[in-house]
């Protein structure tokens, strides 16, 4: 093989832009709307909560803020108005997703919540509503469930939102990664009670940063936009019965993601053509790409792939360092991150499950087991895992083998078809 490292880095999710976003960036700063309102803003709201088939959604500085206001505001319709300073989630327990982004759970933590973490379905990537339905046999009291959608890869969200009506329970549902990605024909955001999507700028369309609250409520919209305007009330002064935070969008970030928007449809189907691409490549390998659920359309954000198990080198991971041995035949996640990385190429591992991080090492996992393990293994038979849950839990099983693909939009077939023969020659 002869492939020489990449002159221009190829990067795991950067921005791709096209030119219209300038026209409506251009457009505040001639209008002197450089602020958080202006009509980049108004369109932004509309289209999101049109593409989302959600009614109302509220700009806000990023898709943290979203689920932040989410939780707070389901934590007060829950248990009432907290004591200001103790949060409305003090002291409750609130089921989370474990294999996310960890933007998923802070929020939770903010109010003063308790997150339990859910184990993930091996079928999907996501969690897993069997498991959910054990943790609500664990913890009846329980009243909310954070679930977000993996890489872009829905799981079953439909079902997860129903098991929480039958449990009286509230869905923040984050689907920062899954913009555009449908269930059933329905999209990815609209499942929640409260949904939040993100413009950061690895996603599939991005404004450098921002985000947007989804809703179908207008009370939790009028509250959200108040919140986020540091909770002023309607007074001639500054009048506050209620903390507030400053998050709402900027005029010109809401240009930029207002310029992407019409870019959504492409930016699905060039990712779609990369995964099958990878898919294609690595057919003679013993990998298995993201699991796709039947019923779901992904936006293909980021593709990713796990190693059958036996062909596995050894590899171990401390807190913040990885080792492995090299074997004939064989390969794991870190050589080839490693090897990717010497050809100028940007993979990432397996978003390592919450329940294993340090900040949660205490708090409540509830994976599949007896009933529940028979139907993951039934997800195990079709070849997405091998071996899975034996020794390691869902997640970690995922984390341990698995690894994220440059998923660039600007990476051309060619550059594509050079990273595949890298990672090929890995498992030499
Ligand atoms: C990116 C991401 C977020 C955070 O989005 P920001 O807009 O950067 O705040 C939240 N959840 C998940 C799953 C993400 O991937």
């Amino acid at each position: 093989m002869e492939i020489k490292p990449f002159e221009n880095k190829i990067w795991l999710a950067a921005p791709t832009m096209h030119g219209d976003e300038m026209r409506y960036v251009k457009e505040a700063y001639d209008t002197n709307w450089m602020s958080t309102v202006g009509v980049n803003i108004n369109e932004v709201e509309k289209i999101a909560a049109e593409k989302a088939e959600m009614k109302y959604a509220v700009g806000l500085s990023c898709c943290t803020a979203a689920l932040h206001l989410a939780v707070k505001h389901a934590g007060e319709t829950l248990f009432g108005r907290p004591i200001v300073s103790h949060g409305a989630l003090a002291g409750k327990r609130v089921f989370c997703s474990d294999m996310t982004f960890d933007a998923t759970i802070n929020p939770v933590v903010y109010e003063g919540g308790i997150p339990v973490f859910i184990d993930t379905e091996a079928g999907s990537w996501n969690m897993d509503p069997v498991a959910l339905e054990k943790a609500f046999e664990i913890y009846p009291d329980v009243k909310l469930v954070v679930s977000a959608e993996l890489y872009g890869f829905p799981g079953r969200m439909d079902l997860i939102k129903e098991i929480c009506e039958k449990h009286g329970a509230l869905l923040v549902e984050d689907a920062a990664e899954a913009m555009g990605a449908t269930i059933n024909g329905k999209q990815c955001g609209s499942f929640g009670d409260y949904s939040a999507i993100s413009y950061n700028g690895n996603k599939i369309i991005t404004g450098s940063s921002g985000g947007c609250l989804l809703t179908n409520d207008i009370e939790v919209a009028n509250k959200a936009r108040k919140w986020a305007t540091q909770a002023r009330e309607n007074a001639p002064w500054y009048q506050h019965e209620e903390v507030g935070y400053n998050y709402r969008m900027s005029n010109v970030i809401a240009g930029i993601v207002r310029g992407q928007y019409s870019y959504l449809e492409e930016h699905i189907a060039r990712k779609k053509a990369i995964y099958e691409r990878y898919k294609e490549g690595f057919k003679s390998l013993p990998v298995q790409m993201n699991p796709i659920m039947n019923g779901t359309e992904p936006n293909y954000w980021l593709s990713a792939m796990v190693i059958d198990e036996d062909a596995m080198c050894k590899q171990v991971r401390s807190d913040c360092e990885a080792l492995y041995i090299s074997e004939p035949g064989k390969t794991c996640p870190t050589e080839i991150l490693e090897t990717l990385a010497k050809y100028n190429a940007e993979g990432r591992p397996i978003w390592k499950p919450m329940h294993a991080q340090p900040l949660y090492r205490l708090h409540g996992f509830v994976t599949c087991e007896g009933d529940g393990r028979a139907k993951t293994n039934a997800y195990i038979k079709d070849g997405t895992l091998s071996k899975a849950g034996k020794t390691l839990d869902i997640g970690m099983d995922i984390f341990h083998r698995g690894l994220c693909l440059p998923s660039d939009i600007a990476m051309t077939p060619a550059q594509q078809d050079s990273v595949i023969e890298i990672v090929k020659h890995c498992f030499d």
